[in-house]
């Protein structure tokens, strides 16, 4: 009998979509952070086994998603479609600053603050040079050991490629055969990595909950009061910037489609990188988004969506926007068009060789600051609230990426638009195909 009833109310449970649950645990969280306070953030290791779970994934799925996506198109589309990724995520990127720039101006976040000192490391900011010889790996196990994403993607398309190829060239029979197993165990790993995903969010249910508990019950309400413009025009930025740029822009004009299928497909992966804030981290819950919800072939999600979440920080750049007038408010100058031209151009460069890990865009900040010859205590100033920033970053560099892989999918006949959420069919534990 009692078995019966805890069963019941387990399936009852299980049949609410998972980003509710993990909704709700994201404001319970918080909740109970701000009530508890300090204790709380002994929950840490609970949400740390969360975001465990989840990179433990990512090597593997960028692997096998992305020899397995190889096949699906021939060498001449992957430049087509490499070629329109990049330029789409440049174009998005400098749209961002642009607007972080013009709402913070409007704003005038920081104004009327003063600088207090704070404690702050600052990290080294990425070479552009090394970032470029980085993308080839000297040894690619080393690089998939070390969990860096751009040069396993390196390695990935390159052996994929040279699959494809001999598949073609060769008349050998075994060779042939030899190669059909490659691709077909790549898919079947991938299909298994999926599947894994969607446990690893069930847990999240409760990874989310401990996350979100130890960082209000760290920072506390009070500790937000004077960022709060700060935090409201970062949130402005990212809300006009995914409806305008990515919904209205990116999904309804060039792509034809419904906003709300697409948000109804993304949503995992946006609330997933809202609680981690790390969008190489929620990289697994992107793919699977694309997949099974947004039905885009894994030729062009395979190889742009790894690619974005390391090159594509459209929120990340439009934070350097945000916090550079923050910055020069505190200490009462103004910045000139020259030098927001300036954010514009080191923003969109520096989120190319910064991984999309957490806190990334702090440290591009030092670069900003530097270069603008702000303060850099202003890093140390911020830090406290980048935890809550740097949320809203993550979601709108996801969003973006899952946005340019549909459009660019749609470009190259690669997105079925007759299945998943655009035609309302999608189960949120579904097996792809
Ligand atoms: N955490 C962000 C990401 O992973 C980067 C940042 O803005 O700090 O995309």
């Amino acid at each position: 009998m009692s078995t019966n009833t805890s069963q019941s109310a387990w399936n009852r449970y299980r049949s609410i979509p998972i980003v509710y649950r993990i909704g709700a645990a994201f404001v319970l969280g918080s909740l109970v952070g701000l009530i508890v306070g300090e204790p709380a953030t002994r929950l840490q290791p609970l949400g740390d086994l969360f975001i465990r779970l989840l990179s433990m994934i990512v090597i593997p799925i960028v692997v096998f998603t992305l020899i397995m996506g190889v096949r699906e198109l021939a060498p001449s589309t992957l430049g087509k479609v490499g070629g329109q990724v990049v330029a789409l995520y440049a174009i998005t990127s400098i749209i961002a600053v642009s607007i972080g720039l013009a709402i913070a101006n409007l704003i005038d976040p920081g104004a009327g603050l003063t600088l207090t000192e704070a404690e702050f490391d600052t990290a080294e900011a990425p070479n552009i040079v090394e970032v470029f010889l980085g993308i080839v790996p000297e040894n690619p196990i080393g690089a998939m050991a070390a969990g860096e994403v751009l040069p396993t993607i390196f390695f990935a398309l390159v052996f994929g490629l040279a699959l494809t190829i001999i598949r073609e060239e060769s008349h050998d029979e075994t060779v042939h055969n030899g190669i059909d197993s490659i691709f077909n165990i790549m898919e079947a790993g991938a299909e298994a990595l999926f599947k894994i995903v969607w446990g690893v969010m069930e847990y999240g249910v409760i990874g989310v909950f401990a996350l979100m508990a130890s960082v209000f019950g760290q920072a506390g309400a009070d500790a937000l009061v004077p960022f709060a413009l700060l935090i409201v025009a970062l949130a402005i930025a990212v809300t006009i910037h995914i409806a305008v740029v990515y919904l209205g822009g990116i999904i309804m004009l060039l792509t034809h489609q419904s906003p709300i299928a697409f948000l109804a497909g993304s949503k995992e992966a946006m609330i997933t990188a809202l609680s981690i804030r790390s969008s190489s981290g929620t990289l697994p819950v992107t793919m699977s988004n694309a997949d099974e919800n947004l039905r885009i072939n894994e030729g062009v999600y395979g190889f742009s969506l790894p690619l974005g979440a390391t090159i594509n920080m459209d929120g990340t750049a439009m934070y350097q926007g945000v916090a550079a007038i923050f910055a020069a408010n505190l200490v009462g100058v103004s910045l000139s068009i020259g030098e927001q031209i300036t954010v514009v151009a080191i923003a969109v460069l520096a989120s190319i060789g910064s991984a999309g890990v957490p806190g990334t865009g702090l440290i591009m900040l030092t670069l900003v600051l530097t270069q603008l010859g702000l303060p850099l205590e202003v890093v140390g100033f911020v830090a406290g609230v980048d935890p809550i920033l740097d949320r809203m970053r993550t979601m709108t560099n996801i969003t973006g990426d899952l946005a340019v892989a549909t459009v660019v999918g749609h470009w190259n006949g690669a997105v079925d638009f007759g299945a998943g959420v655009w035609n309302g069919t999608v189960g949120e534990a579904a097996t792809s195909d």
